[in-house]
């Protein structure tokens, strides 16, 4: 099979000069391949997208309202055959594809509010007949550039509020599982979108850097790693570009001695092992505060084993395979590490069992992990969980605060005065209490801090809204025929 570009509302049937392979994980076999752009191509599309922003800018808000209510039902109504597809591509299993799709649609719901979330402000007589007021305008063409974990969300983070603003959207998906993107741009057609609002660029370095030069693209949302976030941020903004580039994680999870332990080794399997770890919010590390470890262990311990591991279309499956081989290979030199390093691996997943070529790696657990070991330095992105065990709560926060990076984090505690007090003194933009994955709900906005975000603006949200739209303040004199006269003064407001 081949996969194609989308562009002026159809696939792009021209001379493909590189393409790259697409896997099934559980299998191992190769399923299809995707075309990778040239320079050239990206250009071809901002051509496209570009004459296309011109007309859709203007459409009404009511115009762009329904076009995004009618995606809105037509995802709905599509939703197992895209979860398939993630399950096909990425590997996560069908119960997980189906809540992606359903986070993301969230996003969509949130779009269809555009005709509130774009007002302006108006002020009456900031000076006699003067009225001054603010007005919100898209920007043209917008770019996503988006990462292979979440292959329908994380563009849902972008497009649906950049369409709603007005602006045409260039979208280049991650090149491991790029099916989705295409079935949202038919979809999109399928909604009324006008062909050309929405295009779908496929590829991989030399698409991305394509995007960040080309002048006719006035600002970028991208989601990825770490090095990959700060090369999109320093290219695109030294192009010109408003850039907003979300990074790679390690999320801790902070369990003080009074927690309820049940809930809490729930909340960390659950996160720490959904999606075989490949979530930029999976819980990586466990830090077990006083004595907590010995009686917290145990519960997780337990409810490891009961994972079923198995290809993500068989029924009853917890985790699937990791998304490619080589990241397969890459997870696994980590435990090898781990093991050296002198963690105490609890759980070797590694001992999989499962048949085939699939990409699979069971649950791993390591106990006694030191903050300067590399499984706890480095962020794995596969089903390793590391516990470091800390004295006290000043010692976990310490430790938290350190981290280079600060995507998400939770605290797990019965005590509301320690919770409130962590709330207010880590450094980490998104905070769980009682709550493992802390993914902000569409109405507020995502990211997180240090080297997980480069730039000020975090995803969805109004946010995104102020992201993809620039601010115009018009001052009007609409003279009363009473108060005409010559005023030769600078303008000053009376
Ligand atoms: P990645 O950085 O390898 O790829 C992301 C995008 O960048 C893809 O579209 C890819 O084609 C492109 N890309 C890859 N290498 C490039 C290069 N050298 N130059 C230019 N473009 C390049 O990330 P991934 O492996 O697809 O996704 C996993 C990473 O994304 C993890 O680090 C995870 O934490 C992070 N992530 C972060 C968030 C967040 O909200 N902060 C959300 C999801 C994923």
């Amino acid at each position: 099979m081949e996969i194609r570009h989308w562009i002026g509302g159809r696939a792009h049937d021209g001379p493909v000069e590189r393409w790259g392979d697409v896997f099934d994980p559980a299998t191992g076999r190769r399923e299809a391949q995707v075309a990778f752009a040239t320079p050239e191509l990206v250009d071809h599309a901002v051509k496209v997208a570009t004459e296309a922003a011109a007309g859709w800018r203007n459409a009404s808000l009511s115009v762009r309202t329904r076009v995004m209510f009618a995606f809105r039902e037509l995802v709905e109504k599509r939703k197992q055959d895209i979860a398939r597809i993630l399950t096909r591509e990425h590997g996560k299993v069908l119960s997980d594809a189906m809540g992606e799709v359903q986070r993301g649609l969230e996003v969509v719901e949130f779009a269809c509010g555009i005709a509130q979330l774009q007002k302006g402000e108006f002020s009456e007589n900031v000076s006699s007949d003067v009225d001054s007021y603010s007005i919100r305008q898209p920007l043209g063409v917008v770019a996503g550039i988006t990462p292979f974990n979440f292959p329908a969300m994380v563009p849902m983070w972008m497009y649906p509020i950049a369409l709603a603003c007005g602006n045409a959207f260039l979208l280049k998906p991650s090149e491991k599982d790029p099916s989705a993107a295409n079935l949202s741009a038919e979809l999109l057609r399928e909604a009324g979108l006008p062909d050309g609002v929405f295009n779908v660029v496929h590829g991989d370095k030399v698409a991305v850097d394509a995007i960040l030069n080309h002048p006719g693209i006035a600002a970028v949302s991208f989601v990825g790693s770490t090095p990959i976030a700060r090369h999109v941020y320093e290219t695109g903004t030294r192009a010109g570009k408003r850039v907003q580039a979300l990074g790679g994680a390690k999320n801790h999870m902070v369990v003080l001695p009074d927690a309820d332990l049940d809930l809490a080794a729930d909340s960390a399997v659950g996160a720490g092992y959904g999606s075989s770890g490949q979530r930029c919010m999976a819980i990586s590390v466990v830090v077990a505060v006083g004595d907590v470890a010995d009686r917290l262990l145990p519960r997780i311990r337990e409810r490891l084993r009961k994972l079923k591991v198995a290809p993500g279309l068989e029924p009853g499956a917890d985790m699937g395979p990791l998304v490619t081989r080589e990241h397969q290979q890459r997870v696994l030199s980590y435990v090898d590490k781990g093991v050296a390093e002198g963690a105490k691996l609890l759980e070797d997943g590694r001992g999989h069992g499962i048949p085939g070529d699939g990409f699979f790696l069971g649950p791993c657990l390591f106990d006694h992990v030191r903050p300067e070991m590399a499984i706890y330095r480095d962020e794995i992105f596969g089903p390793v969980l590391g516990v470091v065990r800390v004295a006290s709560y000043e010692e976990a926060l310490a430790l938290v605060n350190a981290n280079p990076w600060a995507n998400g984090v939770a605290i797990f505690t019965n005590d509301g005065g320690a919770a409130r007090r962590f709330q207010n003194e880590v450094q980490v933009g998104m905070v769980g209490i009682n709550v493992p994955i802390p993914v902000p709900m569409a109405y507020y906005s995502f990211g997180g801090w240090k080297a997980s975000l480069f730039g000020d603006s975090h995803a969805y949200g109004r946010e995104a809204v102020h992201f993809y739209t620039r601010g115009k303040v018009v001052t009007a004199r609409w003279p009363d025929p009473k108060h005409r006269g010559v005023n030769l003064g600078f303008p000053q407001m009376k």
